[in-house]
């Protein structure tokens, strides 16, 4: 008889404790890979949630967070950082074998992610409020910044503790405290960082993880009443069902949503470095990023050209195992996302597009989630592979002809969230990057990021700001004081004085 090794377990980190879900329920999280089951993880309810809410509202208002001096609090962030760092390597290699990315960018990242933390470590005693001149000389009128409250954060699978990062650092610099409801199909490396929380110092419940399905976990999260802020990066669809949820409570949420950027190639640019920028900018990370730029525009002077050295390098692309140094595209994270990018690209076709370059599933001799890197041409702005999100290895490259029509088509689109422009130009690249409809604009670079620079979402890519100093004031809330300072005694109001 054969037995069936039972696959680790993870439950729920509650208050500082690995808690049990209240309903028993686990689920199985595959690596995208194999295909194989790696892991279960708590099934959480509405019961779960309840739970880590309650932690974290007992956590907000206990005096070991409450009336820690900001300065205390910032170090505490610091040292979590430090931990990040010597847990680096085993961070890595889980994100790789939860959602397929490379090992040698999941290292990257999470050898960045520390960085996040100490920037924020930094603010976190110059958040304050102000004193304003007030309406008389003896009425003293200071606003106080004070943190929100219970933040609920909802994150996705594509790069999850950078994704995490981004939220966590700046929540807890603000003196908030959280419940985190990571994707269900990358839970593992949140759960292994929630023990560094209580490592680095953090008093039981500041950080709370609930993992589970969005309907199920992250449902109640976002409409718990004792939430006091939500803070989402995920799909469009359902962000919006998000801001729906928090418009109904009156609650603040910073969505930080889909994309379909353009890249635009100018014939001044430097063609080769142009070509390894939109080769970056759609099949690193199999095009499993929001920033993606899956529309490439190309000026028609030059466009052969940049489709043939895009097309020579994407078709030598190598694909197989992430964990190996020398793959260069790993699996797509989920066998649903296979098939959406299969029935994208079949989509194009029917819509008149032609495939030039993969199109297909590669012969690999793994069972994993792989698609080759996919080119299209002969696709108008207007069709759906040009409008729509796909999320995957799939490019459509498309001419223009003059400056004006690059901006048109760029524009064209219901996102807002990045875009790419090649140029030697440098007064192109300002015209450009004042005209372009994106959170985010690149010159001859892709993708470039820093726990310094704000990233926001324009149109349906997002509302709110991350990273940078501006992100405080979403997870801060502004009070006005007034003092009367004043000897005299208070005179009837409703006698005017002469
Ligand atoms: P998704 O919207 O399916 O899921 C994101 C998270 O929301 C998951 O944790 C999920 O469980 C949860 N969720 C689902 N339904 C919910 C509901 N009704 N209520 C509350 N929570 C719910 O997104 P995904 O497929 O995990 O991630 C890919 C998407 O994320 C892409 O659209 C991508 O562009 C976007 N993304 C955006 C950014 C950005 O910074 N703008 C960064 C990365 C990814």
């Amino acid at each position: 008889m054969t037995v069936t090794p039972r696959l680790p377990r993870h439950t729920h980190y509650i208050g500082g404790a690995w808690t049990e879900p209240a309903e028993g329920g686990y689920f199985v999280s595959v690596n995208p890979t194999t295909g194989l089951p790696w892991y279960e993880a708590a099934e959480g309810t509405a019961a779960d949630v309840d739970r880590a809410v309650a932690a974290a509202r007992t956590a907000f208002e206990n005096p070991a967070w409450r009336d820690l001096s900001q300065t205390r609090r910032g170090r505490l962030l610091r040292v979590l950082g430090d931990l990040i760092g010597e847990h680096a390597e085993e961070l890595a290699r889980t994100e790789t074998l939860d959602n397929g990315k490379l090992l040698r960018e999941m290292r990257a990242q999470l050898a960045g992610l520390p960085e996040y933390f100490y920037y924020y470590a930094g603010l976190a005693d110059k958040i304050h409020g102000e004193v304003i001149p007030g309406a008389s000389r003896e009425l003293l009128n200071y606003t106080l910044r004070e943190p929100v409250g219970v933040i609920g954060a909802i994150t996705p699978w594509n790069s999850p503790l950078l994704l995490t990062a981004t939220k966590l650092a700046p929540a807890l610099a603000a003196g908030n405290t959280l419940v985190i409801k990571p994707s269900e199909h990358t839970s593992a490396s949140l759960l292994a960082l929630a023990p560094l929380f209580d490592e680095a110092g953090f008093p039981p419940g500041v950080v709370n993880v609930v993992t589970g399905h969005g309907a199920t976990a992250g449902a109640p999260l976002a409409a718990h009443p004792d939430v006091a802020k939500v803070t989402f990066t995920g799909s469009t669809e359902t962000g919006r069902r998000i801001a729906q949820v928090c418009a109904d409570r009156f609650v603040r949420a910073t969505l930080e949503l889909g994309g379909k950027s353009p890249n635009i190639v100018f014939p001044d640019a430097d063609l080769g470095s142009a070509a390894m920028g939109v080769i970056a900018g759609i099949f690193a990370a199999a095009g499993q990023t929001c920033v993606a730029g899956s529309r490439v525009l190309v000026h028609r002077d030059v466009y052969d050209e940049v489709l043939e050295r895009v097309t020579a390098r994407a078709a030598t692309i190598r694909i197989g195992d992430p964990l190996e140094d020398t793959t260069e595209l790993g699996p797509l994270a989920l066998a649903d996302q296979l098939a959406k990018v299969e029935s994208y690209v079949e989509l194009g076709r029917s819509e008149g597009g032609k495939v030039v370059c993969g199109g297909v599933r590669p012969e690999t001799g793994l069972d994993g989630f792989f698609y080759t890197p996919t080119v299209f041409t002969g696709t108008e702005n207007s069709m759906r592979i040009c409008q729509e999100e796909i999320f995957g290895p799939v490019a459509t490259v498309m001419p223009f002809a003059s400056e004006e029509e690059a901006v048109a088509l760029a524009n064209d689109s219901a996102y807002g969230l990045a875009a790419g422009v090649w140029t030697r130009d440098l007064n192109r690249a300002h015209r450009m990057s004042a005209r372009l409809e994106a959170g985010t604009v690149w010159v001859n670079t892709y993708r470039s990021m820093s726990p310094m620079s704000p990233r926001a979402g324009f149109k349906n890519s997002g509302v709110g700001t991350e990273h940078g100093t501006e992100v405080i004031r979403e997870y801060t809330r502004l009070k006005s004081v007034w003092i009367n300072t004043s000897e005299e005694p208070a005179g009837d109001p409703f006698i005017l004085k002469s």
